[in-house]
């Protein structure tokens, strides 16, 4: 098998999309599984949608016309605002795209309008974490320019918190969002099908809240993916935290002094670091480096430490169990390490364990 990899066992996928599934209906909420971790991984896309997810979303809109040319079924929602340019593939690929552009509203109008193809709106709300939004004073003019387009339809509202600021989801944010909702559907005599209170980020605030409001939606990636939470990365009961494997080939193994000798100045990515003298100590490389993820974003097998990467090394500690060269080493990831490795070219990737059926 070839290395660098990633393999993804796809039943573990399954287990923590339907796990959440299940919980989040007992509170009345509907899950979207998020795919943009994996670029829109036609064979993670559907072990979402058999887990019961009621709709996929992902931020590129290349994503959701792979998933589409694979046969993936189900409604698909574009999560991040359309560029102008890309408008008609929106309608094309897309049922629903959130927005908080009226520039963009109007295009998209013009594009379903020329496709005949219907396309859903969902609002975003910025509700202080300060990345995408209408400010919730403009969210009812908002919408009246939504119902006033032909081609386009008000499907709901949603926002995002804890991406560009950290602020937490919790019952003062989401009574606002949940306070707009009604007040929005009261002004325009309209239901909203959609209330989408936010990502990962906000499973804490769902599972500890008695009352939730009018918040019916969740989109979801980094907890059916990695099985943790994003606030402050804990894994979440029940679900597995291993759906993902980095495994990477050694390609030096020998004892070496710890500390560097020579004058030092900064490394290849600008850090300036200082090795301490603690003898001699077994250094391994293994081929992978910031090309093919991120290092401060993987785990090394226990008993290895990761002293550094660059481009295309990683140099690690070995340990008291030094492994040969040709040997292969597994790494977990998080996020932004699973991200970097699932859109390298160098990092293959292995799926194992489908449960849902192909659909082409
Ligand atoms: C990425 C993204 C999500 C999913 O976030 P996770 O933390 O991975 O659950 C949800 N909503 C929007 C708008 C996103 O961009």
């Amino acid at each position: 098998m070839s290395a660098p990899r990633l393999e993804i066992r796809l039943d573990r996928i399954h287990h923590n999309a339907a796990t959440l599934v299940t919980r989040l209906a007992r509170r009345g909420v509907s899950v979207t599984g998020v795919t943009k971790a994996t670029l829109g991984s036609p064979e993670v896309a559907r072990e979402m949608v058999a887990a019961g997810v009621a709709a996929l979303g992902d931020s590129r809109i290349e994503n959701i016309e792979a998933m589409r040319r694979a046969g993936v079924p189900g409604p698909m929602t574009l999560l991040r605002s359309p560029m102008l340019s890309q408008v008609d593939r929106v309608v094309a690929a897309a049922d629903v795209s959130c927005n908080s552009e009226f520039d963009v509203l109007s295009r998209l109008s013009a594009a379903a309008s020329e496709q005949r193809r219907p396309h859903g709106v969902v609002l975003m709300v910025e509700l202080g974490d300060l990345r995408e939004g209408l400010l919730p004073e403009d969210l009812e003019a908002a919408a009246r320019y939504v119902l006033a387009l032909p081609g386009i339809g008000l499907h709901g509202i949603g926002t995002n918190l804890a991406c560009q600021s950290g602020v937490v989801p919790d019952a003062r944010n989401m009574a606002e969002l949940s306070a707009l909702a009604s007040s929005l559907e009261s002004a325009l005599g309209t239901k909203l099908a959609v209330v989408s209170g936010g990502n990962s980020a906000n499973l804490d605030w769902v599972f500890g809240s008695e009352d939730l409001g009018r918040i019916d939606d969740l989109r979801l990636g980094e907890s059916i993916l990695l099985g943790c939470e994003p606030l402050r990365r804990r894994p979440i009961d029940g679900l597995h935290t291993d759906a993902f494997t980095l495994v990477a080939e050694v390609i030096e193994s020998k004892p070496k002094p710890s500390k560097a000798r020579g004058s030092i100045e900064q490394t290849a990515f600008g850090r300036q670091v200082a090795t301490v003298d603690r003898g001699e100590m077994h250094r391994v490389i293994v081929a992978i480096g910031r090309a093919d993820v991120d290092p401060d974003g993987i785990v090394a097998p226990a008993g290895t430490t990761i002293l550094g990467g660059s481009s295309d090394h990683l140099v690690l500690d070995a340990g008291p169990r030094p492994p040969g060269v040709g040997a292969e080493l597994s790494f977990q990831l998080d996020y932004r390490a699973l991200l970097r490795a699932m859109t390298s070219p160098y990092v293959t990737r292995e799926f194992s364990g489908a449960t849902a059926p192909a659909t082409r």
